[in-house]
């Protein structure tokens, strides 16, 4: 169906983006075969790494690729966690990595002009030393500009600041054929027709290559505190969120997470969480205009989560104190990776997040697997691990491979019924990419279905252009 890439195609990538910018080394290529999905079985090398430095180079390769029929899989960061920028088809990868410029900071305007290659870190940097801020943390540091754009990333603090949807306000896109569109502007408002740039807004590369963006930002916060709360059982811990927000206090992010995973963070760290009592703890993040507003804040949760059952309250004040609480909080990934299969990112409304932790428990026990979980409490955002692994006393124990295979299949599909049955969708923030493609038509109809086919076609009349993505065309 697709060609393959000859002697022919590499000179004219070359001619398009130079050739050092060309990479068809069997040894480097295989960097790009994967993202951070737990799941390596999905990974597949390109037959090419294009490096392009402009949107015209973007422009001049989907133009080539769309005419001889060659596959195109656009690829940010990769720490993307369902398989978006796996090339399966093999063909070309599209690393924007080279488009990493930072073009303008408007504090007038409070926008951000930027190329789809500067990573989340660096964003963030640059934003917070011109006195602005960029509210929402949308994935990982390493994660860049398009990649989060493209997944529509989400994060702890939606809660309070969104998702990066509703801080993107222009785009810049290179279309599968090569034109080049731009989308919005430095505008808070719009009503001028169909918005294509929220429809581009978490197509997953699968409709065109952001080669640009205008990101809207906010003033700076100026304190935040973290709170965090150890509870006994973890239901109570989940059923204090509404109270809070029923109190009209909006967190900067509530998460929830389990002790055993914290305790196993700690020792891949070498670093102390603040609390060892509890089995679950409420870490609560809040944002004042002042030191009196912020004690006023933090006395209330306290009240509200002591109320509900929390053992204890302890506060990361300073900033020392307040960074190895987020460390710990955000290396939980890292430090159960090894024996991750995969992680779920199941979305409910936030009113029935207890009740699908207690159905994880229940199935957890049932089929005697270890499914820790934690997440966004505040957004119904519930990222449940599948593992390979029991745990025992802090330690993460291999079982046998027969053993968890024979579990997984049966696990996602008990969890997802239970999406389901809650009005839920199997993706709040990760996207569809590969991994849940299978699981599609679970939470959407036929007809939202073929919608996005029709549309994908219209973009794309020859499939070149992240294909194998979302669904199949
Ligand atoms: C430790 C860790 C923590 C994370 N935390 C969060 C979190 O809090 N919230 C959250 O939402 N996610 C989180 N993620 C997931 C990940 O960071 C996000 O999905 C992020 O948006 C991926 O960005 P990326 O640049 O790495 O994209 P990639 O993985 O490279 O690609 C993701 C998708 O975007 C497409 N794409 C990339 N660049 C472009 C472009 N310029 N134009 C068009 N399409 C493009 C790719 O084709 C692919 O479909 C986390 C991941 C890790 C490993």
């Amino acid at each position: 169906m697709y060609r393959k890439i000859d002697h022919h195609i590499l000179k004219k990538l070359g001619e398009i983006a130079g050739q050092e910018n060309v990479i068809s080394d069997q040894e480097k290529i295989t960097d790009y075969s994967h993202d951070e999905s737990s799941s390596r079985d999905i990974a597949h090398p390109p037959e090419v790494v294009v490096k392009p430095g402009r949107a015209e180079e973007v422009a001049a390769v989907l133009e080539l690729a769309s005419h001889e029929r060659i596959p195109v899989t656009p690829r940010g960061g990769a720490t993307g966690l369902c398989g978006g920028c796996v090339p399966v088809y093999g063909g070309i990868v599209l690393s924007l990595e080279r488009m990493n410029r930072i073009i303008e900071l408007d504090r007038d305007n409070q926008m951000a002009v930027v190329e789809p290659g500067v990573t989340l870190g660096e964003f963030n940097r640059a934003v917070e030393e011109a006195g602005l801020s960029f509210p929402p943390h949308p994935g990982d540091e390493s994660a860049q500009i398009g990649g989060l754009i493209a997944t529509n990333a989400g994060g702890s603090r939606a809660v309070k600041y969104g998702v990066i949807r509703n801080y993107v306000r222009g785009l810049e896109v290179v279309l599968p054929q090569g034109e080049i569109i731009r989308l919005g502007g430095k505008l808070m408002k719009t009503s001028t027709g169909y918005s294509l740039l929220q429809l581009l807004i978490g197509s997953e590369g699968t409709l065109g290559v952001i080669t640009r963006a205008v990101i809207q930002l906010l003033p700076a916060l100026p304190v935040t505190r973290s709170l965090v709360i150890p509870f006994a059982d973890i239901g109570a811990a989940i059923e204090t969120v509404p109270l809070l927000l029923g109190r009209k206090i909006t967190p900067l992010a509530v998460e929830f997470i389990e002790a055993e995973v914290i305790r196993i963070t700690e020792e891949f760290l070498r670093k102390r969480w603040p609390s060892r009592a509890g089995e679950t703890y409420l870490l609560v993040i809040l944002d004042a205009s002042s030191e009196e507003e912020m004690d006023l804040l933090s006395e209330a949760v306290a009240e509200v989560c002591l109320g509900k059952g929390g053992i204890d309250v302890f506060i990361a004040d300073t900033p020392k104190k307040q960074d190895e609480v987020l460390e710990i909080r955000s290396k939980i990934y890292e430090a159960i990776k090894s024996q991750t299969v995969e992680i779920l990112d199941i979305c409910i409304p936030r009113a029935e997040i207890a009740g699908h932790v207690r159905r994880v428990r229940e199935i957890s026990k049932k089929r005697a697997i270890w499914l820790p979980t934690f997440g966004h409490a505040a957004d119904g955002n519930v990222h449940t691990h599948i593992m390979k692994a029991r745990c025992a006393e802090g330690k993460m124990i291999p079982v046998p491979d027969e053993e968890w295979r024979a579990k997984v299949d049966l696990v996602r599909d008990e969890l997802y019924a239970d999406c389901r049955a809650r009005g839920g969708v199997i993706s709040g923030e990760h996207g569809i990419g590969l991994v849940k493609k299978p699981f599609l038509s679970l939470v959407l109809d036929d007809v939202q279905i073929r919608l996005m086919k029709e549309i994908k076609k219209l973009f794309d009349p020859h499939l070149i252009l992240n294909p194998g993505k979302i669904f199949d065309s």
